[in-house]
């Protein structure tokens, strides 16, 4: 059974992206071919914080007024 992720750059958006080499953890690196930026999968995160999911909550409420204690709380 094969599992596909399609992967966009953080930056750009763009799903123009290769592999790139392992990290010290042995996480898989990708590299965007438009705009050269490395990053690593949504997929292999160990700190949650960092998912592209959170920080977009993380500025919608931001936008709309809450304040940066009640984000947190939520
Ligand atoms: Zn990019």
């Amino acid at each position: 059974m094969k599992i596909q992720i399609t992967l966009t750059c953080p930056q750009c958006k763009s799903t123009n992206v290769v592999k790139n080499g392992k990290k010290k953890a042995k996480k898989q690196n990708y590299l965007c071919n438009a705009c050269s930026r490395q990053f690593i999968g949504d997929h292999a995160l160990s700190y949650k914080g960092a998912h592209s999911h959170t920080i977009t909550l993380i500025m919608r409420m931001w936008v709309r007024g809450c304040g940066i204690r009640a984000i947190s709380v939520i």
